[in-house]
């Protein structure tokens, strides 16, 4: 709320006060302690961050709220499984994609559930995401890399961002947000993640779910009542720098979460409350907002991220996660139609395994090869830093059916139709 009480919360991480009896159900708060006292540079590092965010918010938010059209973060799901029901499937690892655009978006089926009083301010984010479909090195992917391994609990150790560990190593932290799907405890933990600045190391940066809470099928539909994939809502949240609604610990009134349209909230709400909720630091009125996606409320009984709560969050994605915004892991899914290409031989056409394209308006320069599938899906990218004369592109691990095969050099466009036949 006010910019004093940030720098104070920060400090109090490095106190030994973290007083939490209960059971956990997210462990971000203790995660980021730990690795600012790892690695205490990250605390003035992420206390110069926060304060750039805030005089964003202040002075760049207004316009830019007014203007921009919504953006798109990219996913890639690592699953870590020791078991076979933690093996979740892909349609599960897909079903939280459309949880998170619901979520974001308000457009979950239960946002009418927010009470009156709170409608005003219950936010559209305007933060799509996407399942990657582009890996690191510009082959087609679905966006899931998957790993048996033996240990148990490796979200628990350091071991999960690391292949060489046992884990997984992350794809660039840059372009990617990277879930590891994996067990954490069985003290009732169901994931954390990294806030902007405070992974140690950096590969560690995004955030771990254990597999029966994410998603809404599958597996996940038992998990009653963890079970509507909220728990990704509420960890993406904390990714895209938002607190919990009591603030970063549980240090009862003093402590904000540094959102004006959040009331004051003494400690975290479980079950569902009935409206009006009221506190020792919220004691009448409307009350604290227990049906916020930041706080610990079942699944069923949260449904609103606030207006407050997505300014941060867009200044975080205009400030330090502001790399997503040019990453072409999903690519930009666009209207093929709307694009003028200077017609370019490319052969052969059609094709199963390669083509060869002609670029005589290209040699020597910077270029950008993309292939789009008929939804405007990007699901090849290639980039160029010297430009040949032809290009020979493997199209075999592409899907059959039309394609857009597009080469961008400067403000040039060339390229044509590619039929791909299995
Ligand atoms: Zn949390």
């Amino acid at each position: 709320m006010n910019s004093k009480n940030f720098l104070y919360a920060f400090l109090l991480f490095l106190s030994p006060m973290l007083a939490m009896a209960q059971s956990q159900k997210c462990k971000t708060s203790e995660i980021r302690q730990q690795n600012f006292l790892e690695n205490p540079a990250l605390v003035e590092q992420r206390a110069k961050a926060e304060v750039q965010m805030q005089k964003w918010i202040a002075e760049e938010y207004p316009t830019y709220v007014a203007q921009k059209d919504v953006v798109t973060l990219p996913i890639v799901v690592h699953v870590l499984w020791r078991t076979q029901a933690q093996n979740i499937s892909e349609a599960q690892i897909l079903s939280q994609i459309e949880v998170l655009n619901e979520d974001f978006r308000k457009m979950n089926s239960d946002a009418g559930n927010t009470p009156a009083a709170f409608q005003a301010i219950a936010a559209d984010a305007e933060i799509e995401f996407c399942q990657a479909s582009v890996d690191p090195a510009g082959n087609p992917t679905n966006g899931i890399t998957r790993r048996q391994i033996t240990q148990e609990f490796i979200g628990d150790t350091e071991d999960w961002y690391s292949t060489s560990a046992g884990g997984q190593d992350p794809w660039d932290n840059s372009k990617y947000i990277n879930v590891w799907i994996c067990e954490i405890d069985d003290q009732g933990t169901l994931g954390f993640a990294t806030p902007p600045g405070t992974a140690n190391p950096p590969a560690s940066d995004g955030m771990v779910i254990a597999p029966e809470f994410y998603g809404n099928i599958g597996t996940a539909a038992q998990s009653v009542p963890n079970h509507l994939g909220r728990t990704a809502t509420h960890e993406m949240g904390h990714y895209l720098n938002l607190e919990h609604v009591w603030g970063p610990t549980n240090g009862g009134c003093g402590e904000d979460d540094f959102v004006a349209d959040t009331p004051n909230q003494n400690q975290d709400s479980f079950g569902c409350p009935s409206f009006p909720e009221t506190d020792n630091c919220t004691n009448g009125g409307n009350g604290i907002q227990y049906m916020n996606f930041l706080d610990y409320v079942d699944d069923n009984c949260m449904t609103m991220f606030s207006e407050g709560q997505k300014a941060r969050m867009l200044a975080a994605v205009n400030g330090p996660r502001l790399s997503l915004l040019s990453s072409t892991a999903c690519g930009l899914t666009i209207n093929t139609n709307d694009i003028t290409l200077v017609p370019t031989t490319i052969y052969p056409n059609p094709t199963a395994n390669f083509i060869i394209m002609d670029t005589p308006l290209a040699v020597g320069q910077e270029s950008v090869l993309t292939i789009f599938d008929i939804s405007g899906k990007v699901v090849l990218v290639q980039n160029y830093s010297v430009t040949p004369e032809m290009i020979k592109v493997k199209v075999e691990g592409l899907n059959a059916g039309i394609h857009l095969v597009e080469l961008r050099f400067g403000n040039n466009v060339q390229g044509g139709k590619l039929l791909i036949e299995k």
